[in-house]
């Protein structure tokens, strides 16, 4: 470690990113502290093919320090999460969909939500995922009309109709007879990716599977 990061550290010891403890030195690769590894509510199983959208992976549950490190990394700037979020992710894409894409894509967030925001939590977290798994992300859909968020809204209905038809494929030759694995940040009740998987099965791709960090638990759709 250069003396630079060391007197950083002094002053900005790393934390965990999700209980924002400081880190032990061997912890700090992954930024995860030990307890959080052993304790994070994680998700066992793959939750079923719906609609367009195949198979969803989902390492962790969306509650208590999960759901607090989203919303510090979605709302509260820190762009940082992305690389250990990223790398959680990967490990669970490795061990569950190995083989079985041809390219890793986003569900993007519409421009006027992005420049508010200054960036696309699910873009960058693809982008970190891609990065641990030695592959590239591609970009292959636009959110075209901004939409209230989906996670004010009630009713699964109320949310398919929130999403209908926001989404268009920026280059359809990239995903004609491809198989998409598509991530997101959050998988809350499915309808977005259902949404951006529909919208690429029509512009001629081979099948769908999704990723996010978390899901919420059953129960909560
Ligand atoms: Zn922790």
């Amino acid at each position: 470690m250069g003396i630079f990061s060391t007197i950083a550290d002094l002053f900005f010891p790393p934390r965990c990113v999700f209980c924002e403890r400081p880190l032990e030195r061997s912890e700090r690769g992954d930024r995860v502290c030990r307890k959080c590894r052993r304790e994070l509510p994680w998700g066992e199983e793959l939750i079923p093919p719906s609609g367009e959208l195949g198979r969803v992976c989902a390492p962790l549950v969306y509650r208590d320090n999960v759901r607090e490190a989203l919303h510090r990394y979605k709302f509260g700037g820190k762009m940082g999460y992305a690389t250990p979020f990223g790398r959680m992710l990967a490990d669970e894409i490795k061990r569950r969909f190995d083989g079985e894409y041809d390219l890793i894509t986003w569900a993007p967030v519409s421009s006027k939500r992005k420049s508010e925001r200054g960036y696309d939590q699910a873009m960058l977290l693809a982008a970190a995922v891609a990065l641990a798994l030695d592959d590239a992300p591609v970009s292959t859909l636009e959110k075209f009309r901004d939409t209230p968020a989906n996670s004010g809204l009630g009713s699964r209905r109320e949310r398919e109709q929130n999403v209908s038809g926001v989404y268009r494929v920026v280059a359809p030759e990239l995903v004609a007879g491809k198989r998409v694995l598509l991530i997101d940040d959050i998988y809350t009740s499915g309808t977005t990716m259902r949404e951006c998987a529909r919208t690429l099965i029509d512009a001629g791709a081979e099948s769908v599977i999704g990723a996010a960090l978390a899901r919420t638990a059953k129960g909560m759709e």
